[in-house]
Parts: C-alpha cells; sequence; structure tokens
C-alpha cells in the first residue's frame, strides 16, 4: 500500500498537546467523529451499552456519503449469484435494525435487481430522521455544524480533539475515540500513516441526483428490471457522444426507482478536473472543482435521459447530493489489512467482525469494474479497524484497512453501519476491561456481536 502522500497544510493544527487557552466542552467515555452509517451505528451501540457518548458532525444531520453524497441505496446486504432470483441476505445486527426502522417509516424500496445481486433504495430525509431517533433513544449527545479540527495527545494516547464552530474552538476529552470520519480525520491529524487509493489514484466521485416527472411505465418497459442499465443503453450514451451533440464520459450507468412516485435516483456521473486528471478531493481545490464539473455533468446526463430515454421526456432533475459522492480518500494502515486476495478467495476467518458479499465496484476508467463474487461472502478482520500504532483511536467505516481493490467491495453501506457496531463494541471491552485496542482479540469482539444479533 501506498503511504499518503504530502497534502501542503493538511497537519495544520493538527496537534494540540492540551492547550490551556481552549476550554473543554464536554468529557465523555466515548466520541465519535462523523454521523455516517459508520458513525450512527458506533455512537449507538456504545450508549445503548451505557457509556457518555458524544457525536460530532460537520454538517446539520447525519447519514454522510449515504445521504449528503445520495449514494441513494443500501449495498450489501444480500448475497450475489448466476442463478438465484430472490435475494438471500446475509448482514444483520445493527444494518438490520437500521434497515428495519427505515423501512418502517416507508423510506426503503423492496430489493431491486442490481446485477447479479439486489440492493434497496432509500429516501435521505427519512435516512437522517431515522438516524435522530436511534442516537436520542439511544442518549447520544449530537453537536452538527461542528468539525473536528485537531486532536488532543499524551505521548501516543489519543484523548480527545479539538472541535470548532460558530460558537469557537473548545475541545472534548474522551477515553476513546471512534474515528468515523470517512477520511481517517483524527488518524491523519495523528500523524498515522494512511494509504491513498493504488500508488496515490482513487476511485473517481460522482454527483448523483434525482430526476423527477418520470413516466415510470414506460421507463421500465425500456430499461427492464435491473438497475445497471442495459447494453442498448450502453450503445445510446456511445452514440450520443459520437454525435457530438452529448459529453457523457460514463457509459455505463446505473438507475435506480426510488420510494416517491414518479422518481428516479441516477449514479451516472464521472467525475476528474476539467484537464481529465484525477481530482484528490481530500484538497478544497479539487473538491470544488468535483463540484462544478459535476453540476454540469447532472445537466448533460439529464438532457440525455429527457431526449433519448422513453418516460423521461418531461422530467427535470429535483436535486443533487449536498456534496459530490466521494468513494475514497484516505484509508488507515491498521493492524490487519483486508487484502485484494482476502475478497477474491472469499476468505472467513476467526476474527471477522463483518460478512461482505458485495462485489468488488471499483470506479475508474470509462466504465465501472464489477468483479462478483458469487453465492459466498468474505469476512474483515478486526485489526482492519485499528490504526498500527497509537492508543485510544479505533476507526470504523470506510476508512478502514484495506487494499485499493478491496476498499471497492468492502466499502458499502450495510458493511459501514456493522464497522461501527464492530467499534463500538470493542471500544466497550476496551473500557470494561481497561484494554488497548490492539490487545482486544477479534474472535471476542464477534461473540459479542453474534449475540446483538449480527450474522458471522
Ligand atoms: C457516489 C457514491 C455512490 C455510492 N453508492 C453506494 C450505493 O449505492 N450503496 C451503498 O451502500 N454505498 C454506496 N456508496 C458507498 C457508501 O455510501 C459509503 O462508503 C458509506 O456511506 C460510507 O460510510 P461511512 O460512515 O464510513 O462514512 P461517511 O458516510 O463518509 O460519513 C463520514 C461522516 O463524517 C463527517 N465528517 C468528516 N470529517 C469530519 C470532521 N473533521 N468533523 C466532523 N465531521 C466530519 C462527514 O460529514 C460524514 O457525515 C457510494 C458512495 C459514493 C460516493
Amino acid at each position: 500500500m501506498e503511504q499518503l502522500g504530502s497534502f501542503p497544510g493538511w497537519r495544520i493544527d493538527g496537534r494540540l498537546e492540551g492547550n490551556p487557552a481552549l476550554p473543554t466542552l464536554a468529557e465523555v467515555d466515548v466520541l465519535v467523529v462523523g454521523g455516517g452509517a459508520a458513525g450512527v451505528a458506533a455512537a449507538t451501540v456504545a450508549a445503548e451499552k451505557g457509556k457518555s457518548v458524544i457525536l460530532i458532525e460537520r454538517y446539520g444531520f447525519c447519514g454522510g456519503a449515504a445521504v449528503a453524497g445520495m449514494s441513494g441505496t443500501i449495498c450489501g446486504f444480500y448475497l450475489a449469484s448466476d442463478s438465484r432470483n430472490t435475494p438471500e441476505q446475509v448482514v444483520f445486527g445493527f444494518a438490520e435494525r437500521f434497515r428495519g426502522a427505515l423501512a418502517g417509516r416507508g423510506g426503503l424500496t423492496d430489493p431491486q435487481i442490481y446485477g447479479k445481486t439486489f440492493t434497496v433504495t432509500h429516501d435521505p430525509l427519512m435516512w437522517r430522521e431515522t438516524a435522530d431517533q436511534f442516537l436520542e433513544e439511544a442518549g447520544v449527545r449530537v453537536l452538527f455544524h461542528t468539525a473536528v479540527t485537531g486532536i488532543v495527545t499524551e505521548g501516543p494516547a489519543l484523548n480527545g480533539a479539538v472541535i470548532e464552530s460558530n460558537a469557537g474552538r473548545s475541545t472534548v476529552l474522551a477515553k476513546r475515540i471512534i474515528d468515523a470520519s470517512g477520511d481517517a480525520a483524527v488518524v491523519a491529524r495523528a500523524g498515522f500513516r494512511c494509504a491513498f487509493g493504488d500508488a496515490g489514484r482513487i476511485q473517481n466521485p460522482t454527483m448523483i441526483f434525482r430526476l423527477g416527472n418520470v413516466d415510470l411505465e414506460a421507463f421500465g418497459a425500456y430499461w427492464g428490471p435491473d438497475t445497471i442499465c442495459p447494453p442498448k443503453v450502453v450503445t445510446a450514451i456511445e452514440q450520443a457522444n459520437r454525435s457530438g451533440i452529448y459529453h457523457l464520459p460514463r457509459n455505463k450507468i446505473w438507475i435506480f426507482p426510488t420510494t416517491r412516485p414518479n422518481e428516479l435516483m441516477v449514479n451516472a456521473t464521472r467525475l476528474s478536473g476539467r484537464d481529465g486528471r484525477m481530482l484528490n478531493v481530500i484538497d478544497p481545490a479539487d473538491f470544488t472543482e468535483a463540484e462544478i464539473v459535476g453540476r454540469r455533468q447532472v445537466r448533460e446526463y439529464a438532457r440525455f435521459l429527457a431526449d433519448v430515454i422513453p418516460g423521461c421526456r418531461q422530467s427535470f432533475v429535483v436535486d443533487t447530493g449536498v456534496e459530490v459522492g466521494v468513494r475514497q480518500t484516505r484509508s488507515i494502515v491498521g493492524k490487519s489489512v483486508l487484502r485484494n486476495a482476502d475478497v477474491v478467495d472469499c476468505r472467513k476467518r476467526d476474527d471477522g467482525i463483518c460478512r461482505v458479499a458485495w462485489p468488488i465496484e471499483l470506479h475508474s476508467g470509462d466504465k465501472p469494474k464489477l468483479h462478483w463474487l458469487l453465492d459466498d461472502y468474505y469476512e474483515v478482520p478486526y485489526g482492519a479497524l485499528v490504526p498500527e500504532i497509537g492508543e485510544n483511536i479505533i476507526v470504523a467505516g470506510r476508512c478502514l484497512s484495506a487494499e485499493h481493490e478491496a476498499l471497492a467491495s468492502a466499502r458499502v453501506t450495510a458493511q459501514c453501519f456493522e464497522y461501527g457496531h464492530a467499534a463500538a463494541t470493542a471500544t466497550v471491552l476496551s473500557i470494561d476491561e481497561a484494554m488497548p485496542f490492539d490487545v482486544i482479540r477479534g474472535e471476542d469482539v464477534r461473540a459479542a456481536m453474534i449475540k446483538q444479533g449480527s450474522a458471522l
């Protein structure tokens, strides 16, 4: 794995040795950084186990890439198969609790075909409300509109974080920190090693959008039941590009009917710089370019759909994600690394804390690469959540320690819920038994998770 390259300025304010000028806003058992799928699961589970928990989220709602990035569907629940035509669920635990609660609100579709497997499309507003309810009922203290900008350390131990909001800067002190930022925001600020894609190449971002006023009957009759586009759409995109009338950089696209009438969720754009270069979205200049290029591409794909795809003639763009969808930034270098071979070989392990049956879904080049795992799954080792050095810190979510292609499978939402579940379970063990994260056995985390409803 490649070590994180240099990002000028990324260490500014990275380390604050208990700056006495900063007031302490809270002292808790557990600080969770980020309220995506992993953070919501981690904070809820830790609080339900009696720990005092604060969750810090920079936006005004939870959901992260699934909601702010509007990734749109919860992938990762079901096996893939060449022969099975009904979904077989293999992931449960907190992921299933959230799925059930969201479905109960009417915020989730039935399983939809996605190539050789299935997925479920969610309503991003109801996703937020479902998260609010879990966190409130568990007694988590949530601070929205607040960012973690630095860390508080004592030797190798992390004791808290510096937070910043419109009210100013302060610290939160905690016995344990769960970095569920997606970007390894805490681990990177601590100066611990991170990896960055495949020798610095990361998957491309995508701006997802919703299309309203679609004649779903006409659309469905043409498109068919698979949310991955049929070959005739690939051909139509290629022809459209050849005509010079459209510029559509990705020719294999995915479209999901949503929970709302006459509406589609469109995963089509492929964002690179105006000069064609890979965008490094850790850098705000590149992130900004991704947003602008993304908005233009959304209009271009919407125009193509209206002009060419039956049922879409009268359609309009309802909205895009709050931010461009970011698939990959930093991954931690952990005690264990999820290897590409572990994924391809469907490796099971005694210290496995989550099943993954999702394909390697790699977004780079003209069309996404899909490598299916048929009728089987692999397991992610506990050690992939534990940074190789540092005390009191564990990660949850897509910044886990994984090789590039392995991450392209392991990063989806159902699994991120379960990584949060695992991180919280380990955190509770770590506090109760006064044991460092790297001494805790994955086997024990696994056993506790099974008792809490996970299938492993
Ligand atoms: C375009 C795209 C399409 C995708 N499609 C699918 C799909 O169809 N189905 C699927 O299951 N998965 C999909 N994924 C993947 C999936 O959405 C994510 O991998 C998953 O949601 C990540 O969850 P997470 O909790 O690890 O991180 P995130 O969801 O990224 O959550 C991290 C949270 O931390 C917050 N945060 C970050 N830094 C700080 C800080 N310093 N201070 C405070 N808060 C901070 C962020 O605001 C965010 O809310 C897609 C992803 C993208 C980008």
